[in-house]
């Protein structure tokens, strides 16, 4: 980056050059930045040093394309074990094809190949091949490693497909096996011995007959195929001359064994593996080099990256291109093939804050498909999404779907009917799906009776009565759109019931029975009851729509700022509260060391924003330093908490900007402190803005002025069409805390009790 600068210097001092010198150097600086390796600076074993009872970011080192239908990872675990990948594994099992959202929630459809010499060993479970860490290359676009036994597995994959290469040592038989990890498969090998084809057939996960075609082609023929059973899982083993180096194309499904057939020769084809790996280095670089960062710190921009590239594997594409190029999707809502595109695996309690929010700033085409997308979802399952895996599980709270519809529409996306948003949504509000918490609204009566969830009647109660007031902020947009006064005026007073369960009494959100007595025995380190996977610290400033409004219950701006400081002042003391027993969440808080503050899940992570509503935004500026410093690294220990689908990663992206959405749903981004001296984001249109911070430094992480596109800037928030329109955001950063800059009431983020600025 360094050299960069350097470049640049030079031709401004160019003496009026020739025009042919002039851009022979253009073209020689530009051929410089391009060939910036964005993908050498992400190593994808991040975050995988995570077990079943403390997350480091539960990961696993994701290999493929941008948002592709599917993962591939080294595996580690034995299957059905959400910790497929552990970095003090000593032993492989397999490379399997993933779809993973979360340790949590396991995987589905998965696959796997093993490379094997001497000795064959199904199922899975029973064998593993030692490795060293030095001797694996985990990058974004390929995966490979060399294991104790000389055999050598590199891979490559595309959008729905995937490329390998095995290389066999000399002197022993080589073998390849595919373990489907299921018993209920088919396989059939070629008579040449120079393709395998079989379809698994699921039901994981409520996915009703979800097959996944795939088919094989080797590079030599293989001998002696042969197919195994196990109590729990399947699979082929095929054998090849000892020493051999064998390249294997895998083209997979959802729809037939020939769209399995035609992906393959779409995305693979005539290719070899390594034109396949530079092909995916060059999606990810151009991906990747979207947001160009300057700085002098090595490891932060490592981090940077690293985050940058797990922000952009979420929603997944569950479509396919038929012959025409024309998306279809096998649905996982009613087992249908129907036109059109579809997304899934994403649970949008944890991604709606922080991963669409940079999403739709990326990749606005994208966001505008998704929306159809999950309307079409609605009208095949009778429900919106809310935790896609692939089909709704109905994880956790909210029908955060809404916050996604009013993001979009508010940042100009208009591929999508606002009506049928406003239809689904309202049957949403009003009903309870089969599934979990979040498929439609659980306790909707009392919600719509008494204006809050009441508990204990509701485990959860207060939390839901927080995510509902929030998502019904962003359901009175469509309410508007539609013409539907009535539930305009419905959601325009729900919004505010937030301040149903605030008990001015304790000074926090608290739980609260029908009956309208609050939950004896407060102590806000309580975790769960009226609060999911947290307490009180932390869902205190779940009223993303309306700050100011949850100022004025504490009476004042100072009020409200001595309750915040104390999240981050507070002792890290564990309060088993009502789940009365040890939480991974609860030891993440401890080791983060910052108080309360438990930057390990989603309900707090736009706290640190909330000093700039208060007049206060240094202590924003000093605190999401702190966080990106302490918080975030390049390591297998690299997050606080689980990752999520990119939320985590996103959140450290944006913040690295200098921006954060506090309320998605408006244009809004807030202001933060900017990580690096220079950030260049070029949009989807080519347009770029551009992000300075002079004198930046881990001490001068305050700012004393920021201009945008050279005109002061005093307000603590910038819009998304303020970054889409192209233009440059400049700070000028110092030691000290400006105290002066942006303090005014003018100056803070939207809330609904501001009303529109
Ligand atoms: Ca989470």
């Amino acid at each position: 980056m360094r050299s960069q600068n350097i470049m640049t210097t030079r031709m401004n001092h160019l003496f009026l050059p020739k025009r042919a010198l002039l851009a022979a150097l253009t073209l020689l600086f530009t051929a410089f930045v391009f060939a910036r390796d964005y993908t050498s600076l992400v190593d994808t074993r991040t975050g995988t040093n995570s077990r079943f009872e403390f997350s480091r970011g539960n990961t696993y080192p994701a290999t493929g394309r941008p948002f592709a239908m599917h993962l591939w990872s080294p595996q580690t675990g034995v299957d059905g074990n959400g910790w497929k990948y552990t970095y003090p594994a000593k032993e492989m099992r397999g490379f399997a094809l993933s779809h993973q959202c979360s340790a949590w929630t396991g995987d589905y459809a998965s696959f796997s190949l093993f490379p094997e010499v001497g000795k064959v060993v199904c199922p899975s479970s029973l064998r593993g091949a030692r490795f060293n860490h030095e001797d694996e290359v985990a990058r974004p676009h390929f995966y490979s490693v060399k294991f104790r036994n000389g055999i050598t597995t590199e891979m490559a994959p595309t959008e729905r497909c995937c490329s390998f290469r095995f290389s066999f040592p000399r002197g022993e038989d080589a073998y390849l096996l595919l373990d489907l990890l299921i018993n209920r498969g088919e396989i059939s090998f070629s008579e040449d011995g120079r393709s395998l084809t079989g379809c698994l057939k699921t039901n994981q996960f409520g996915c009703r007959g979800l097959h996944n075609f795939f088919v094989l082609e080797f590079s030599q023929p293989f001998f002696k195929p042969d197919t195994w059973k196990a109590s729990k899982e399947s699979g082929a083993v095929v054998r090849f001359k000892p020493g051999s180096t064998v390249e294997v194309k895998v083209g997979t499904s959802y729809i037939s064994l020939d769209q399995a057939k035609l992906n393959l020769q779409r995305e693979i084809g005539d290719r070899h593996f390594s034109q396949v790996r530079n092909e995916g280095r060059k999606v990810w670089n151009e991906l990747l080099g979207r947001i160009d960062v300057e700085g002098t710190d090595a490891e932060q921009i490592r981090t940077f990256y690293g985050c940058l590239f797990r922000a952009n594997l979420f929603s997944r594409k569950f479509y396919e291109l038929d012959a025409d190029n024309a998306p279809y999707y096998h649905s996982p809502y009613d087992n249908q093939v129907h036109h059109g595109y579809m997304f899934t695996d994403n649970g949008f309690w944890d991604s709606f804050r922080s991963q669409f929010p940079l999403t739709i700033l990326l990749h606005p085409t994208q966001q505008g498909r998704y929306m159809n997308a999950m309307l079409d979802a609605y009208d095949q399952s009778g429900w919106l999404p809310s935790w896609s895996f692939p089909g709704e599980q109905g994880g956790m709270l909210g029908n955060h779907a809404i916050s996604l519809f009013a993001d979009a529409w508010v940042k100009g996306v208009r591929t999508f009917d606002p009506k049928r948003v406003h239809d689904a949504y309202v049957h949403e509000v009003t009903n309870k799906g089969p599934r979990s918490n979040s498929n439609g609204r659980a306790g909707f009566n009392d919600y719509w009776e008494i204006g809050y969830v009441p508990y204990p009647e509701n485990t959860y109660g207060s939390a839901m009565t927080l995510e509902y007031a929030y998502d019904d902020f962003c359901g009175q947009l469509f309410a508007r759109l539609s013409g539907d006064g009535e539930w305009e005026k419905r959601f325009g007073e729900s919004m505010f019931y937030y301040r149903n369960v605030f008990s001015s009494e304790v000074g926090f959100m608290r739980g609260r029975d029908r009956q309208g007595n609050w939950t004896p025995d407060f102590r806000p380190g309580a975790w769960g009851g009226p609060f999911i996977e947290g307490n009180a610290w932390h869902y205190n400033w779940s009223v993303m729509h309306d700050v100011e409004g949850l100022i004025r219950l504490y009476g004042s701006d100072a009020a409200f700022v001595c309750k915040l400081d104390s999240v981050f002042s507070t002792l890290p003391i564990i309060d088993f509260g009502f789940y009365g027993e040890v939480y991974n969440e609860m030891v993440e808080m401890v080791v983060s060391d910052m108080g309360q503050y438990e930057h390990g899940n989603q309900p707090i992570q736009h706290a640190p924003y909330l000093y700039t509503y208060a007049g206060q935004p240094w202590k924003t500026q000093y605190w999401v330093r702190e966080i990106m410093r302490k918080l975030y690294n390049t390591s297998p220990d690299g997050y606080p908490g689980d990752e999520d689908q990119g939320a985590m990663s996103a959140w450290y992206v944006l913040s690295a900007l200098g921006l954060y959405a506090v309320t998605p749903g408006t244009p809004q981004y807030v202001l933060g402190s900017p990580l690096f001296s220079k950030m260049t984001l070029t949009l989807e249109d080519g347009k770029k803005f551009v992000v300075t911070a002079d004198g930046n430094s881990e001490e001068n992480v305050y700012i004393q002025q920021a201009t945008i596109n050279g005109k002061p800037l005093d307000k603590n928030w910038i819009t998304y069409q303020d970054i889409t329109q192209g233009g440059s955001l400049h700070f000028v950063m110092g030691p000290e805390p400006n105290t002066s800059r942006g303090t005014s009431k003018v100056a803070a983020p939207f809330s609904v009790s501001w009303g529109e600025k």
